[in-house]
């Protein structure tokens, strides 16, 4: 397997090149690297609270990081560019959080370890009864990542994927594709569409698809999916 690059590659850049980081950590409230948690990477991390992430607030998300500088610059735009009552210091916006929802976020932070955990143990579950099926990749956790699961992607090799979609319908299993197009191939970002295609990202929209692990399904219904999948595969639909 070839060497994976360690994210503290890009901290090496951007001092180099003078660039500042920006983590998306959206998927992975509680995620590790190394101990680190993640949101912790970059300039700034971010964080999304929408509904099917790890925790939620209903909707709204969450800035992080050490510079303070950078902090006050963000929670000025976000008031609509005031510094303090009616001192407009920028053109700002109103991205303010509810007080009712950072309520409910309260108590979901309180939660979110117990709702990793339940998302860590369905994806343990998966991966001992499909682990031996033929035409399905499952994610790998490499050493020194601790992973949260917002999602169990697995690719479907050999063009199988519609017809094992079709068949988790008929058993009304849910699923999601994440993603089925890469971003260029939609109006707004066709510009910035590379000479020829990127054939690994084509492959992988093609080839992806995720399996309900939010504690919301059962372990008992989790050992019931990885089954119609492996009965699925085995007879080839
Ligand atoms: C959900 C998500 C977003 C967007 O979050 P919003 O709260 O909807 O703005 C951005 N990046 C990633 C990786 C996400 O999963």
């Amino acid at each position: 397997m070839k060497e994976r690059r360690s994210t503290f590659d890009f901290e090496a850049l951007s001092r180099k090149y003078g660039f500042r980081i920006v983590e998306d950590a959206c998927q992975a409230h509680g995620a590790l690297w190394k101990m680190r948690p993640a949101g912790t990477f970059g300039d700034v991390g971010v964080f999304s609270f929408y509904p099917t992430k790890n925790m939620t607030t209903g909707e709204g998300g969450m800035v992080v990081s050490s510079d303070e500088e950078l902090l006050e610059e963000v929670r000025t735009l976000r008031n609509q560019g005031q510094r303090g009552r009616y001192e407009y210091a920028a053109l700002g916006y109103n991205f303010r959080m509810t007080s009712i929802a950072a309520a409910i976020g309260r108590v979901q932070l309180k939660k979110l370890t117990t709702f990793n955990e339940m998302r860590r143990r369905r994806a343990e579950i998966y991966r001992e009864l499909l682990d031996d099926v033929d035409g399905i990749v499952l994610p790998k956790e490499v050493k020194g990542a601790h992973h949260v699961y917002h999602q169990f992607t697995v690719r479907v090799k050999g063009g199988l994927r519609e017809r094992l979609i079709e068949h988790l319908k008929q058993h009304g299993v849910g699923y999601g594709v994440y993603y089925p197009r890469l971003l260029y191939d939609y109006q707004p970002l066709k510009r910035f569409a590379p000479p020829g295609d990127l054939p690994e990202a084509r492959r992988a929209s093609l080839e992806v698809l995720s399996l309900p692990v939010h504690p919301g399904v059962s372990e008992h219904d989790v050992r019931k999916i990885a089954e119609i999948i492996k009965s699925f595969m085995r007879e080839r639909g």
